[in-house]
């Protein structure tokens, strides 16, 4: 039999079951990975007592029943008994299924079973509810008893045993030849010998090998799609800027303070980007508050010394404008026009040299004849098309992409592994540090005297929360509500609130008194998340806390700790849900860190939202633990990009390249 073929050649009811799970090949029952092994050369002994871990047991039905319940549930029972491993008398479990009203036709009274689950004491008994179960037959060469043993994934209708064996039978008869992948990452391992082990291994570490193998793959195949799409970038070509140096030195001579050593090492690779004649494509990244936007400046400058046009975008209306404020600030001064371009503002937009707006310029206006730079800000927030779209207008400009959210360096690697990367490791001197608490249900008046202290020394506090309004469906607490009640708390100072839903110059002008201290606490839902910047703002309180996500806790937390002073993050909860995850907030402000244990808690489909990553579909690899791997794939690509660089002589995999680049658009 082969890969590709179909499995019609089974039992009618075997393959529907199959089909329903859209297993329609022997390839993809191939593909059908175990879920855990089970090692039955060595069971768990029968327990004394309940609790514990989930148990493996191998024993004996000795009696079974089926009881009704109240309300037309139903529960299957049947005792089992430990053969022979246990002298003082035969450990016995009971087993109890409930509204599965096929159970019974499976187990019966003499069946010898392997089951797998938690134990508990049930009216003095021991009891497992729900087992995992299998009947087994013990024999010669039995691929289900006396060895490890795979379990997979439940599929209705049809049984763990059956399965096994079917995946089996693929396993021996399969044609090697029809297992080729579209490029061999590793000669010495073929692909037969990867499945035979990572469905039988004979040890666990041989189905870790095999996985890895299965996992090069997918990294393998992610690589050459972003590869060839920075291959296609280069090819474009650019425009040769950033010869003359005159306007960046004035900035530098007109800053009061020195660029960071990190902030001038991304100068220098950028603007060697800037001279050569293909388009740069390159990624700046670095943690809230290490100073990327200065950096984009300086940039930015570079290309208007060479009497072209630069633009920013960024992902939000009042993060537009304050953008525009700090452009105009230092460029002014230097006689370069800086425009905005927003949904619904526009400020000397014709004919500026550097226009800064959010993705309304992309759709609405993108004639911009000199336009040679782009500066796409808080990356995380457009999707991948976005970024696509942009670089289609005007000639190919040279493309910088700035991001804070810290995703894990793998990611990096695949997800952005078309750009180049600057990373700013290091954060601008003298900056005050930042004390993070978790507090369970603080009392507010102790809230209200620390926020007091804090004001009275002249500071000010943004007081985050999850909800704008209340909501019947949402235990949380509002902004809208409670900026009322702080109002009257802290009567001394001015409060203002924000919130999403509020009108765009609305939201500007609250921004604007608290950007000039003339509101002091700002109630605001997570619009303040990215971006903001008022270094005398050095407390955060941030309520429900339990509600948000790491990343999103990580850039809240970067509004403060701007300035010199000291800075203070409370992160106040319920304390019923969520601890382990602010637990990592108060441990540590490393971005690297928080991306982590974020992906660790929730899984790479959740952190990057599996569409937008095209990361959905991958099987095999294990983000946090395949660095190596991710590494190694990257240079095979190169490798072979090099030896074929239109890949002709592998046309399959060169569909596969082709495709990633018209998914990710760019
Ligand atoms: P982010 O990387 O989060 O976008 P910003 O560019 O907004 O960071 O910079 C954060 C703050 O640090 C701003 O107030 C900015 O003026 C200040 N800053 C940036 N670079 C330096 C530097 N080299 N020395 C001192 N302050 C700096
Ligand atoms: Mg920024």
């Amino acid at each position: 039999m082969r890969a590709e073929d179909e499995l019609n050649f089974l039992r009618g009811k075997d393959q529907e079951a199959l089909d329903k799970a859209g297993i329609r090949t022997v390839g993809q029952l191939l593909d059908w990975l175990p879920k855990r092994y089970e090692d039955r050369r060595q069971f768990d002994s029968f327990p004394a007592q309940a609790g514990g871990d989930a148990l493996c047991l191998r024993g004996k039905v000795i009696d079974s029943m089926r009881k009704r319940l109240g309300g037309g549930r139903g529960f299957y029972e049947v005792v089992l008994e430990e053969q022979g491993g246990n002298f003082f008398g035969g450990g016995t479990v009971a087993c109890r299924w409930f509204n599965l009203p096929f159970v019974h036709r499976m187990v019966a009274v003499g069946h010898e079973v392997v089951i797998y689950g938690r134990v508990k004491e049930v009216g003095g008994r021991l009891v497992i509810d729900h087992p995992e179960f299998e009947v087994v037959e013990a024999g010669v060469g039995s691929i289900h008893l006396d060895r490890i043993v795979p379990i997979y994934r439940g599929l209705s209708g049809l049984p763990q045993r059956r399965l096994r064996e079917l995946i089996w039978d693929a396993c021996q008869e399969v044609e090697p030849d029809s297992l080729q992948a579209t490029y061999e990452v590793d000669a010495s391992y073929p692909r037969l010998e990867a499945y035979r082990e990572i469905h039988f291994p004979e040890a666990l570490e041989q189905a870790e090998a095999a996985r890895r193998r299965f996992a090069l793959e997918e990294f393998f195949q992610i690589q050459i799609q972003v590869l060839w799409r920075r291959q296609h970038h280069r090819q474009q070509e650019g425009r040769i800027q950033g010869k003359s140096t005159g306007l960046l030195t004035e900035f530098y001579r007109a800053l009061p303070f020195d660029l960071t050593d990190a902030q001038k090492r991304s100068v220098k690779e950028i603007i060697a980007d800037l001279r050569q004649p293909r388009a740069m494509s390159r990624l700046l990244q670095g943690d809230v508050g290490s100073g990327k936007t200065f950096v984009a400046m300086c940039s930015m400058l570079m290309a208007v010394d060479s009497g072209h046009q630069a633009a920013l975008m960024a992902p939000t209306q009042i993060l537009a404008e304050q953008h525009w404020l700090t452009f105009r600030r230092w460029l002014t001064p230097l006689g370069v026009k800086v425009g905005l371009l927003t949904g619904n503002r526009e400020e000397e937009a014709d004919g500026a040299d550097i226009l800064i707006g959010t993705h309304a310029l992309i759709y609405e206006r993108a004639e911009f004849e000199r336009l040679s730079l782009v500066v796409i800000d808080e990356q995380h927030k457009f999707g991948v098309l976005q970024r696509g779209r942009l670089v289609k207008q005007g000639q190919t400009p040279d493309v910088l992409v700035m991001t804070a959210t810290p995703i894990p360096r793998t990611l990096t690697l695949t997800l952005y592994g078309d750009l180049d990367v600057s990373i700013l490791d290091e954060r601008p001197a003298g900056r005050g540090k930042i004390i993070t608490g978790v507090r369970v249900k603080p009392k507010v008046t102790e809230v209200t005297k620390f926020l007091k202290e804090e004001l009275g020394k002249g500071r000010q506090v943004y007081l985050v929360y999850p909800l704008v309004e209340e909501s019947d469906s949402v235990k949380a607490l509002s902004a809208v509500t409670e900026f009322e009640k702080w109002k009257k708390r802290l009567s001394r100072w001015e409060v203002e609130l924000l919130h999403g839903q509020m009108a765009a110059e609305e939201k500007e002008s609250v921004m604007a008194r608290f950007r000039s201290n003339e509101a002091q606490v700002l109630v605001a839902t997570t619009v303040v998340e990215v971006g903001v910047d008022v270094p005398n703002a050095t407390v955060m309180i941030i309520w429900n806390a339990e509600r948000f996500g790491l990343a999103q806790l990580h850039q809240l937390r970067g509004r403060i700790g701007r300035g010199e002073h000291k800075s203070y993050c409370v992160l106040a909860t319920d304390g019923k849900s969520g601890l382990e995850k602010l637990e990592v907030m108060a441990a540590t402000d490393d971005g690297f860190e928080i991306a982590d244990a974020d992906l660790k808690l929730r899984g790479p489909g959740e952190v990057l939202g599996t569409q937008q990553s095209g990361l959905g579909d991958l099987r095999f690899v294990d983000f946090l633990a395949d660095v190596e791997l991710i590494r190694e794939s990257r240079r095979l690509a190169e490798e072979l990009l090099e030896r074929d660089p239109q890949l002709e002589g592998y046309p399959a995999l060169r569909n596969i390249a082709a495709l990633g680049k018209e998914v990710s658009g760019c």
